[in-house]
């Protein structure tokens, strides 16, 4: 069975970082919308001057927008054994049209519950690879990568005070109602993601091999 997975939560709660130790743990692609339109802006492409400057100011783009492109990278040949989705759904449309994607196929669901004032701390200081895009681990300061060797750098959307709680205010108005979307499916957990990074994987391991045995039982 293929495993499909959906990392919820606000910004900076762990979701990037525990979904790479995810997919490299189970073998699957970690798809993360936010590192595919940062590569877009990169690269300097329509799209990707769009979401820079929408980015930029914490705004989403739009759903649909949003549904096609993770539409077309859902639909390669990598992502045909599971996926561990970071940054989307993050509105109720996106939830719908992902679960007309999936026809039927289980998805398992992952809230990361942080405070606001422990998010707005972590992308106060939160670091990231400028080549790979790797986070840094905390504390890591202006050094280097540990991955890539590439200069660390802040993301443009965590350098600034308003947008860092507008990006809040957004989840909590667009993103937040996910849960009440998904609370009430077998395959739905909730962790405390204030934890440190070891034990929040650990927590989560244990949850996704559970909510996987459910899935399981249900499809025989
Ligand atoms: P992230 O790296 O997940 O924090 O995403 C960075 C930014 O990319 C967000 O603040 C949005 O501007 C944009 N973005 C990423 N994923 C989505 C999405 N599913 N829907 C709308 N905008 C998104």
């Amino acid at each position: 069975m293929a495993l499909n997975v959906v990392m919820l939560g606000p910004p900076a709660s762990g979701k990037g970082t525990q979904a790479v130790r995810l997919a490299q743990a189970r073998g699957i692609p970690k798809i993360s919308t936010g590192d595919i339109l940062r590569e877009a802006a990169q690269s300097g492409t329509e799209l990707g001057l769009r979401a820079k400057a929408l980015m930029d100011r914490g705004e989403l783009l739009g759903d649909d927008e949003m549904i096609g492109i993770v539409r077309e990278r859902l639909a390669r040949a990598d992502a045909a054994n599971g996926y561990i989705l970071d940054g989307f759904p993050r509105t109720v449309r996106q939830a719908e049209a992902l679960d007309r994607m999936l026809q039927g196929e289980p998805l398992v669901i992952i809230d990361l519950a942080v405070p606001d004032a422990e998010l707005l701390k972590r992308m106060q200081t939160r670091r990231v690879c400028g080549t790979c895009a790797a986070i840094a681990e905390p504390g890591t300061g202006q050094g280097t990568c540990a991955g890539c060797g590439g200069e660390l750098m802040t993301r443009a959307d965590d350098s600034d005070e308003q947008v860092r709680q507008h990006r809040l205010d957004v989840y909590a108005r667009e993103s937040k109602p996910l849960l009440d979307y998904y609370r009430d499916r077998s395959t739905f957990r909730s962790s405390n993601g204030a934890q440190a990074p070891d034990q929040v994987a650990k927590e989560l391991a244990t949850k996704i091999d559970q909510m996987v045995a459910v899935a399981s039982r249900k499809r025989s």
